[in-house]
Protein backbone atom coordinates (compact mmCIF):
# COMPACT_ATOMS: atom_id res chain seq x y z
CA UNK A 1 0.00 0.00 0.00
CA UNK A 2 1.81 3.12 -1.18
CA UNK A 3 -0.08 5.77 -0.48
CA UNK A 4 0.04 10.28 0.08
CA UNK A 5 -1.71 11.58 2.91
CA UNK A 6 -3.21 15.83 1.86
CA UNK A 7 -4.97 18.33 3.22
CA UNK A 8 -4.56 21.32 4.71
CA UNK A 9 -3.46 22.86 8.19
CA UNK A 10 -6.76 22.16 10.20
CA UNK A 11 -7.89 19.15 8.31
CA UNK A 12 -6.93 16.30 10.76
CA UNK A 13 -4.24 14.82 8.85
CA UNK A 14 -2.04 14.09 11.97
CA UNK A 15 -4.56 12.08 13.66
CA UNK A 16 -5.80 10.08 10.48
CA UNK A 17 -2.41 9.48 9.79
CA UNK A 18 -1.86 7.44 13.17
CA UNK A 19 -4.87 5.29 12.31
CA UNK A 20 -4.01 4.39 8.45
CA UNK A 21 -0.95 3.49 9.49
CA UNK A 22 -1.80 1.12 12.35
CA UNK A 23 -4.52 -0.45 10.59
CA UNK A 24 -2.30 -1.09 7.30
CA UNK A 25 1.04 -1.87 9.52
CA UNK A 26 3.35 0.72 7.18
CA UNK A 27 5.69 3.33 8.20
CA UNK A 28 4.36 7.12 8.52
CA UNK A 29 7.33 9.06 6.34
CA UNK A 30 6.51 12.70 7.34
CA UNK A 31 8.93 15.44 6.06
CA UNK A 32 10.62 16.45 9.04
CA UNK A 33 11.49 12.65 10.15
CA UNK A 34 13.00 11.86 7.13
CA UNK A 35 14.96 15.25 7.08
CA UNK A 36 15.92 14.18 10.80
CA UNK A 37 16.66 10.44 10.08
CA UNK A 38 18.83 11.51 7.42
CA UNK A 39 21.02 14.14 9.43
CA UNK A 40 21.32 11.97 11.86
CA UNK A 41 22.48 9.24 9.45
CA UNK A 42 25.27 11.66 8.56
CA UNK A 43 24.65 10.99 4.49
CA UNK A 44 25.82 13.73 1.95
CA UNK A 45 21.72 14.59 1.14
CA UNK A 46 21.78 14.68 5.70
CA UNK A 47 24.91 16.77 5.42
CA UNK A 48 23.55 19.02 2.17
CA UNK A 49 19.59 19.44 3.66
CA UNK A 50 21.29 20.48 7.46
CA UNK A 51 23.77 23.21 5.65
CA UNK A 52 20.46 24.76 4.09
CA UNK A 53 17.77 24.16 7.07
CA UNK A 54 21.16 25.99 9.14
CA UNK A 55 20.42 29.45 7.48
CA UNK A 56 17.09 29.09 7.25
CA UNK A 57 16.61 28.17 3.60
CA UNK A 58 14.06 25.66 2.10
CA UNK A 59 15.56 22.58 1.31
CA UNK A 60 15.86 22.38 -2.87
CA UNK A 61 13.95 19.79 -4.55
CA UNK A 62 16.50 18.03 -5.82
CA UNK A 63 18.05 17.42 -2.09
CA UNK A 64 14.67 16.41 -0.85
CA UNK A 65 14.23 13.98 -3.35
CA UNK A 66 17.26 12.22 -2.52
CA UNK A 67 16.45 11.77 0.57
CA UNK A 68 13.04 10.21 -0.22
CA UNK A 69 15.07 8.14 -2.42
CA UNK A 70 17.00 6.68 0.42
CA UNK A 71 13.88 6.51 2.97
CA UNK A 72 11.98 4.74 0.43
CA UNK A 73 14.77 2.22 -0.41
CA UNK A 74 14.79 1.29 3.37
CA UNK A 75 13.60 -1.95 4.70
CA UNK A 76 10.40 -0.91 6.34
CA UNK A 77 9.39 1.01 3.30
CA UNK A 78 9.11 -2.68 1.36
CA UNK A 79 5.42 -3.70 1.68
CA UNK A 80 4.05 0.00 1.79
CA UNK A 81 4.66 3.51 3.39
CA UNK A 82 2.16 6.29 3.97
CA UNK A 83 4.16 10.02 2.48
CA UNK A 84 3.04 13.00 4.59
CA UNK A 85 3.94 16.79 3.95
CA UNK A 86 5.51 15.36 0.76
CA UNK A 87 5.03 15.98 -1.94
CA UNK A 88 4.30 19.78 -1.63
CA UNK A 89 4.29 20.97 -5.01
CA UNK A 90 3.35 19.64 -8.61
CA UNK A 91 7.23 19.62 -9.17
CA UNK A 92 7.96 17.52 -6.62
CA UNK A 93 5.35 15.26 -7.27
CA UNK A 94 6.11 14.32 -10.78
CA UNK A 95 9.81 13.92 -9.85
CA UNK A 96 8.50 11.51 -7.11
CA UNK A 97 6.46 9.72 -9.86
CA UNK A 98 9.58 9.55 -12.33
CA UNK A 99 11.60 8.08 -8.63
CA UNK A 100 8.74 5.62 -8.30
CA UNK A 101 9.16 4.50 -11.97
CA UNK A 102 12.50 3.94 -11.83
CA UNK A 103 11.87 1.64 -8.79
CA UNK A 104 9.09 0.22 -10.48
CA UNK A 105 6.83 1.13 -7.93
CA UNK A 106 3.81 3.54 -8.11
CA UNK A 107 1.25 5.31 -5.41
CA UNK A 108 -1.71 3.32 -5.11
CA UNK A 109 -3.87 5.73 -3.73
CA UNK A 110 -4.00 9.62 -2.66
CA UNK A 111 -5.88 10.43 0.35
CA UNK A 112 -7.28 13.81 0.27
CA UNK A 113 -9.18 14.55 3.57
CA UNK A 114 -11.13 17.72 2.60
CA UNK A 115 -12.40 20.66 4.76
CA UNK A 116 -14.46 23.55 3.69
CA UNK A 117 -12.37 26.62 4.29
CA UNK A 118 -14.69 27.96 6.65
CA UNK A 119 -14.76 25.58 9.14
CA UNK A 120 -10.98 25.15 9.02
CA UNK A 121 -10.24 28.75 10.05
CA UNK A 122 -12.74 27.86 12.88
CA UNK A 123 -10.63 25.49 14.15
CA UNK A 124 -7.76 26.89 13.42
CA UNK A 125 -8.51 30.14 14.86
CA UNK A 126 -10.24 28.43 18.04
CA UNK A 127 -6.22 27.69 19.27
CA UNK A 128 -5.22 28.90 22.71
CA UNK A 129 -2.14 28.64 24.84
CA UNK A 130 -0.59 29.28 27.84
CA UNK A 131 2.44 31.32 28.12
CA UNK A 132 3.41 29.57 31.04
CA UNK A 133 3.30 26.04 31.08
CA UNK A 134 2.50 25.65 26.92
CA UNK A 135 -0.45 23.87 27.44
CA UNK A 136 -2.85 24.47 24.03
CA UNK A 137 -6.48 24.93 24.41
CA UNK A 138 -9.21 24.86 21.75
CA UNK A 139 -12.12 27.34 22.53
CA UNK A 140 -14.87 24.88 20.86
CA UNK A 141 -13.62 21.17 20.89
CA UNK A 142 -10.92 21.42 24.19
CA UNK A 143 -12.19 24.41 26.71
CA UNK A 144 -10.33 25.14 29.98
CA UNK A 145 -12.77 24.46 32.84
CA UNK A 146 -12.22 28.08 32.94
CA UNK A 147 -12.73 30.27 30.44
CA UNK A 148 -9.67 31.98 28.81
CA UNK A 149 -8.02 30.57 31.96
CA UNK A 150 -4.93 27.61 31.93
CA UNK A 151 -6.03 24.61 33.92
CA UNK A 152 -2.70 24.00 35.15
CA UNK A 153 -1.73 27.45 36.34
CA UNK A 154 -4.33 29.85 35.96
CA UNK A 155 -2.58 31.83 33.51
CA UNK A 156 -4.48 34.18 31.42
CA UNK A 157 -4.32 31.70 27.89
CA UNK A 158 -3.04 34.38 24.61
CA UNK A 159 -3.82 33.23 20.79
CA UNK A 160 -0.65 33.31 19.02
CA UNK A 161 -0.31 35.49 16.15
CA UNK A 162 -0.16 32.03 13.74
CA UNK A 163 -3.59 31.63 14.87
CA UNK A 164 -5.23 35.07 14.21
CA UNK A 165 -8.42 35.29 11.25
CA UNK A 166 -5.96 37.02 8.68
CA UNK A 167 -2.66 34.87 9.24
CA UNK A 168 -4.85 31.55 9.25
CA UNK A 169 -7.08 32.58 6.24
CA UNK A 170 -3.23 33.83 4.34
CA UNK A 171 -1.62 30.30 5.39
CA UNK A 172 -4.74 28.57 3.39
CA UNK A 173 -4.38 30.45 1.00
CA UNK A 174 -0.92 29.75 0.05
CA UNK A 175 -1.71 25.97 0.86
CA UNK A 176 -4.42 25.42 -1.48
CA UNK A 177 -2.72 27.15 -4.43
CA UNK A 178 -0.41 25.27 -4.01
CA UNK A 179 -1.96 22.12 -3.61
CA UNK A 180 -4.52 22.55 -6.47
CA UNK A 181 -2.15 21.50 -9.13
CA UNK A 182 -1.34 18.44 -7.16
CA UNK A 183 -4.86 17.47 -6.20
CA UNK A 184 -5.59 18.10 -10.56
CA UNK A 185 -2.30 16.07 -11.46
CA UNK A 186 -3.48 12.88 -8.89
CA UNK A 187 -6.80 12.91 -10.29
CA UNK A 188 -6.01 12.71 -13.93
CA UNK A 189 -3.98 10.13 -12.86
CA UNK A 190 -7.05 8.60 -11.01
CA UNK A 191 -5.02 8.22 -7.93
CA UNK A 192 -7.16 11.00 -5.81
CA UNK A 193 -9.53 9.74 -3.04
CA UNK A 194 -11.93 12.74 -1.45
CA UNK A 195 -13.21 12.01 1.88
CA UNK A 196 -15.03 14.82 3.98
CA UNK A 197 -12.84 15.22 6.60
CA UNK A 198 -15.45 17.48 8.57
CA UNK A 199 -16.89 14.47 9.62
CA UNK A 200 -16.41 12.94 13.04
CA UNK A 201 -12.25 11.55 13.50
CA UNK A 202 -13.64 7.79 13.54
CA UNK A 203 -16.31 8.27 10.37
CA UNK A 204 -13.41 10.02 8.56
CA UNK A 205 -10.89 6.64 9.16
CA UNK A 206 -14.04 4.62 8.01
CA UNK A 207 -14.20 6.40 5.01
CA UNK A 208 -10.64 6.52 4.64
CA UNK A 209 -10.44 2.69 4.97
CA UNK A 210 -13.34 1.86 2.79
CA UNK A 211 -12.40 4.01 -0.37
CA UNK A 212 -8.39 1.95 0.44
CA UNK A 213 -9.76 -1.07 0.22
CA UNK A 214 -12.45 -0.45 -2.27
CA UNK A 215 -9.90 1.53 -4.61
CA UNK A 216 -6.41 -0.20 -4.99
ZN1 LIG B 1 -0.54 26.86 31.93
Amino acid sequence: MNLILMGLPGAGKGTQAEKIVEKYQIPHISTGDMFRLAIKEGTDLGKKAKQFMDQGDLVPDEVTIGIVEDRLNKEDCQQGFLLDGFPRTLAQAEALDQLLQNMDRSIDSVIHVKVPEDELVNRLTGRRICPQCGATYHVEFQPPKEEGICDNDGETLIQREDDQPTTVKNRLQVNMEQTQPMLDFYEEKDDLVTIDGSQQIDQVFQDIDDALQNHS
